[in-house]
């Protein structure tokens, strides 16, 4: 027996290396230019990103939590103001919510596909309800038609937490082009990374990018003009041009994430009688997977931990996204909320696991994951019918 071979979590190489020549060189043009801050680079980017997301304007900021809290703040949100948003979503989203002064109402999430549960949404409005972030967790979007009506039905501003959703689709609608904003990451693990933080507002709204570009820049609309109280936060120059660069790949990147997804939903199949389940996709093409995940029920034979470190131990390496639900960490604990407040945030952070996923990975190493799966749940290999899953999806075959 042929010992298996490693297949890490993330591989940047895979991305990086094709392009090495067109990075370098866009690197070598910035330090020639010496524009390290708000230069020509950025603002190139800051136009093409927006303009891929079908918005009109984006302010490049350092980091994704910057562009939540700041875009709040740009947004008019702020103290006194309540801001529902989901309780399992990475701490950031809080963090940005708290440092923009308003009041974080979490709600729960729906089992099947771990996104905002917009029921239990509007049952949290209250008098003092101003915006709601609706979190694409995953790469998947929360549905657009459904969070238009919520908001308009109750005067809400519906503000995008899209760092795991660039150019994801759903119903027609962009991901950063449903609500008044939205955030971008381009930490280097996101769909679009850069090569350390970055991160994005995108407007339909010139007043809000007006506004952003301010509050990044110290709160001046012009030199030691000051009219906003503002701080310094600026996607660099260097990561905007290597943004730049990414960026004609994105979406073939994501197509091949998607691809990669679908092989892995169609092997999965037979495990649901395993107590193995992926978290379902609503938006078909429109998903660009930042994560595959998968839910280990209480029925299968291998619990969590173990099915992780068995994975481990076979050179697979596997995530939790993510472990402990916002209201239950230990520093947000004067917020008020208790263990039971959102039973499915805290079920699926108890069940899931995410897997490989990214642009190059191979499939027959998408085989190799589900078969080491299949084997330590106890599946019969035969059962996985690899051959019958790819003959049915020809599309899935990756170049
Ligand atoms: C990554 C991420 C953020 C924060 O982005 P940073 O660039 O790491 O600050 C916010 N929300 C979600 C859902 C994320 O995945």
């Amino acid at each position: 027996m042929s010992l298996p071979s490693t297949i890490p979590f993330v591989d940047f190489s895979l991305q990086h290396q094709p392009i090495q020549d067109q990075l370098e060189r866009a690197i070598q043009d910035v330090i020639q230019k010496g524009d390290y801050v708000l230069g020509q680079a950025l603002l190139d980017f800051e136009q093409t990103f927006a303009q891929a997301c079908g918005t009109a304007y984006g302010v490049g900021v350092a980091s994704g939590t910057d562009a939540i809290a700041l875009g709040l703040q740009a947004c008019g949100i702020g103290l006194g103001d309540e801001v529902i948003l989901p309780a399992n979503t990475f701490v950031a989203t809080l963090i940005g919510v708290m440092r923009s002064g308003a009041t974080p109402v979490f709600v729960d999430c729906d089992l099947q596909t771990a996104l905002i549960d917009l029921a239990a949404a509007e049952k949290a409005i209250t008098a003092r309800t101003r915006a709601i972030i609706p979190v694409h967790l995953y790469g998947q979007m929360v549905a657009p038609n459904r969070l238009l009506d919520l908001a308009s039905t109750y005067d809400l501003l519906i503000f995008e937490d899209a760092a795991q959703a660039h150019l994801a689709e759903r119903e027609g609608y962009h991901a950063g082009a449903v609500g008044i904003a939205a955030a971008f990451s381009f930490y280097p693990s996101k769909n679009l990374g850069a090569f350390g933080d970055g991160g994005m507002l995108v407007t339909q709204e010139e007043i809000v990018a007006q506004t952003m570009r301010s509050i990044r820049n110290y709160g001046a609309t012009r030199k030691y003009f000051h009219t906003d109280q503002g701080t310094n936060s600026r996607l660099d120059t260097l990561q905007a041009a290597v943004l730049q660069t990414k960026l004609p790949h994105l979406r073939s990147w994501n197509a091949d994430r998607n691809r990669i997804a679908q092989r892995y939903d169609a092997l999965f199949q037979p495990l649901a009688d395993y107590g193995i389940i992926p978290i379902v996709n609503l938006s078909g093409e429109g998903h660009v997977y930042h994560l595959y995940v998968i839910r280990v029920l209480e029925d299968c034979p291998i619990d969590r931990t173990a099915l992780q470190e068995e994975l481990n131990t076979l050179g697979i390496q596997t995530g939790i996204h993510y472990p402990i639900p916002c209201h239950l960490q230990p520093a947000f604990q004067q917020l008020g909320y208790a263990v039971e407040d959102f039973p499915h945030a805290e079920t699926l952070s108890q069940e899931i696991l995410s897997l490989p996923i990214y642009p190059g990975l191979h499939e027959s190493q998408v085989d190799q994951v589900v078969s080491a799966i299949a084997s330590l749940v106890g599946c019969p290999i035969g059962g996985l019918k690899l051959d019958q899953a790819l003959s049915a999806q020809p599309s899935l075959v990756l170049g």
